[in-house]
């Protein structure tokens, strides 16, 4: 029957031998459990969460076809009869659960952190310290049969098919371009000679599995590097690789090395299914279209669009893994939704960490952590409705507890609050919808526009204290100038702004804010941030780049940190690169050893490597770190109440949203 809301996201896709319950796919994503001497089990239990979620196929995270191929040593791999053994923890409970899931055969080539790595030719990449050998005829010959061999094993392993990852710069993407290919033997040169490795993987590898495996191929459709693919390569290659008899071709967006940001929270959703739709056209097996594609509205408009057959989402599973589940039952406002932050995901995968999820720290804890309900239920005050006391709040009410939530604001979010106003993190708006509706179904009674005071909160047999953090101030003569702003000021209060700003501290907080005065208004539309990084939608240059479009800065800004070294360098892995990134494009200037001496009417008073400075400003914006606001723990405990401190009031050094939400629940778990 066709689902009256989402009829072409939860049509069935019939791909002859195979019919997939609803057009989305689990996209790979790596996420720390796969690695070889780990056990499986874990990620066994991950992916039975998503099949019972109704995901209508997933795919693993990369595992390499031999060690050459490994992304890093001792990456999971896939070759041998033992592992083929470990693989059924994985594909067992998946079937169970009434899913599918594919294997990814990733060879990661030159991005290979490791001294074994091998590539089209000897051209170190930008991102790893390995320069890579250059394969011999039979060095590729060989790694064609490991590709083979590798879909051979993960047939016996219970998978339902394999996708062979021709994307994101790794092997296969470098044999296919100049970029990476100088290659002067069979292959390297001509076009037909340097897709000649994809088409051959795929030719015998479909000969060695039958006509009922699932082959889905990566297809690098927008590389947004220099000397990537042209767009006629681009065409002929999913043709080749069509013939060859893949059964479907995924869209890759982006090499790692690409200075274009492709998947974080700025980038507007569904910015790139553009691609894939010009691909559709040309192909006649289905196609995937992927990135920041993450609630069911925007999948089914892609969808009836006509850009793609599937659509691809990867973080969305690991913030819930019954997304599918409650757009089937067309309750969308319950999907705890992904806000791209990296935050948990790939920040982490990059700092060899188990990944998780900012919003659901569950995510790839499935098999160790059970929330239960309480064994005998108690009355529970929360104070404070940031992230850390949402999170408690929920957990601590669906387990069975009669929980109160007072926030003394007007509405729930805390920080998240300010955060959302930021141009390119309207996703943040996303998790407070989501906490506002599990507060309501799990019961909470909810006291908004209520300072909770000690008299407030006798009679609780435990009392959560939340309440977040307070702007530190720092010692300066003429800081209560009117020129001196607090980051709270000009985001949650709306204070005026003039035209030249210096800001003090360069941390998270001081960049959102440069970013939000940059721009006041969100600029969500896709040409234009296709335009701002440069990005060719009619994809004229081999790589799909061209000159970005920039436009004057709103405002003179100069942003301050007394430390040594670039501003930003203490940003989040995966994404500080992209704040950098925009404060360069608006020249922002950036001081870093700076020495504040005091504010007046000329002015912020400084010494910059030394040298004195003034900086003839309008106003100066206090984003320099936080304090613990958490007065009220002491004069609770005296009434015998168990007070608990979790989030900002806990601890306001390195926190962040993510372990807010994790103590939150962790906390709440246990009483
Ligand atoms: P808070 O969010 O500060 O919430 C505390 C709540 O307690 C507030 O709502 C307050 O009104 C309430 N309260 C205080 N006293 C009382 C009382 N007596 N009675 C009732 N209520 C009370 N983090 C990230 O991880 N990623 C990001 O990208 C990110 N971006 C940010 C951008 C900005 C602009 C800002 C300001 C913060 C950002 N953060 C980000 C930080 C993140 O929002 C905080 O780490 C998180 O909100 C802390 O959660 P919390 O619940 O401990 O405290
Ligand atoms: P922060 O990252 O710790 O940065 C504080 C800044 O203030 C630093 O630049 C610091 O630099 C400066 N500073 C500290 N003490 C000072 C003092 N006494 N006088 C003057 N300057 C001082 O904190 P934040 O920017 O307030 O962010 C709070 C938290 O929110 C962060 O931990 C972060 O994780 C989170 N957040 C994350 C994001 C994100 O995108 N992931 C965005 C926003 C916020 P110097 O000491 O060198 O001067
Ligand atoms: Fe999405 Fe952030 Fe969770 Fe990663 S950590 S899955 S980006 S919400």
């Amino acid at each position: 029957m066709t689902h009256p809301t989402y009829p072409h996201l939860l049509a069935p896709l019939d791909l002859g031998h195979v019919t997939l319950k609803n057009r989305v796919l689990m996209g790979s994503m790596h996420v720390g459990l796969e690695e070889q001497f780990g056990p499986l089990h874990k990620l066994g239990a991950y992916f039975a969460a998503r099949a019972q979620g109704g995901v209508g196929l997933m795919v693993t995270g990369g595992f390499a076809p031999n060690r050459e191929g490994w992304v890093k040593p001792f990456a999971g791999k896939l070759s041998n009869r033992w592992e083929v053994y470990k693989h059924r923890a994985i594909t067992d409970p998946v079937h169970e659960a009434g899913g599918r899931i594919c294997l990814q055969i990733l060879h990661a080539g030159r991005y290979g952190y490791h001294p074994l790595a091998v590539s089209a030719s000897a051209i170190k990449s930008p991102i790893s310290p390995f320069k890579p050998r250059q394969l011999s005829v039979r060095g590729i010959e060989r790694t064609i049969r490991a590709f083979v061999n590798c879909a051979e094993r993960a047939q016996q392993a219970g998978y339902d098919g394999v996708e062979v990852m021709g994307s994101e710069g790794y092997l296969i993407n470098q044999f296919i371009c100049k970029r990476t290919n100088h290659r002067t033997d069979s292959w390297g040169g001509p076009f037909d000679n340097r897709c000649r490795l994809p088409v051959e993987i795929i030719r015998r590898m479909r000969e060695a599995v039958g006509p009922e495996f699932l082959i889905i191929y990566r297809l690098s459709m927008l590389d947004l590097v220099e000397d990537g693919s042209t767009w006629e390569e681009v065409v002929r290659l999913g043709q080749r690789i069509e013939e060859a008899g893949a059964s479907l071709l995924n869209t890759g967006i982006g090499w790692h090395e690409a200075r274009v940001p492709t998947i974080v929270t700025s980038v507007p959703r569904a910015a790139f299914t553009w691609v894939t739709a010009r691909l559709r056209d040309q192909v006649g097996i289905p196609t995937i279209t992927s990135n920041r594609i993450n609630m069911p509205d925007i999948a089914e408009e892609v969808l009836a669009r006509g850009d793609a057959d599937m659509v691809s989402m990867a973080r969305p599973f690991l913030a819930d893994a019954d997304w599918v589940r409650k757009a089937e039952a067309d309750r969308p406002d319950q999907i705890n939704t992904c806000i791209a932050c990296n935050q948990a995901c790939l920040d982490h995968v990059f700092e060899n960490k188990r990944a998780s999820c900012l919003v659901n720290p569950l995510a790839c804890y499935e098999a160790e952590w059970d929330i239960q309900p309480a064994q005998t239920p108690q009355k529970v005050a929360v104070v404070g409705g940031g992230p850390a006391g949402l999170a408690a709040a929920c957990t601590a009410a669906e387990r069975g507890h009669h929980v109160t939530l007072f926030e003394a604001d007007a509405e729930v979010g805390g920080q998240f609050n300010m955060a959302r106003k930021i141009p390119g993190k309207e996703e943040f708006s996303e998790t407070l919808r989501y906490f506002r509706v599990r507060l309501h179904e799990a019961g909470v009674e909810l006291k908004l526009g209520h300072a909770a005071t000690a008299s407030d909160l006798g009679g609780f047999d435990h009392v959560l204290i939340a309440t977040g953090v307070k702007p530190r101030t720092p010692e300066l003569p003429g800081i209560d100038h009117p020129k001196v702003l607090s980051y709270l000021d000009v985001l949650k209060k709306g204070a005026p702004v003039g035209e030249k700003v210096a800001i003090i501290g360069a941390g998270g907080i001081g960049f959102d804010v440069a970013e939000f005065l940059l721009h006041p208004e969100a600029a969500s539309d896709i040409d234009g941030f296709l335009d701002l990084w440069g990005v060719d939608r009619q994809i004229q240059t081999a790589g799909g780049l061209k000159e970005p479009v920039t436009h004057a800065p709103k405002r003179q800004i100069t942003m301050c940190q007394r430390s040594e070294g670039r501003l930003g360098r203490r940003l989040n892995k995966t994404t500080g690169w992209v704040h950098r990134a925009r404060i360069k494009q608006e020249g922002v200037e950036q001081l870093a050893g700076c020495t504040y001496e005091r504010i007046d009417d000329a002015g912020l008073h400084l010494t910059v490597q030394g040298a004195p400075r003034v900086l003839k400003v309008d106003h100066i914006i206090l984003c320099a770190g936080q304090l613990p606001n958490r007065d009220l723990a002491a004069q609770v405990e005296a009434t015998g109440a168990k007070v608990h401190l979790i989030g900002g009031a806990f601890e306001a050094g390195e926190l962040d949203a993510k372990r807010a939400i994790r103590q939150g629940t962790e906390v709440a778990a246990a009483i």
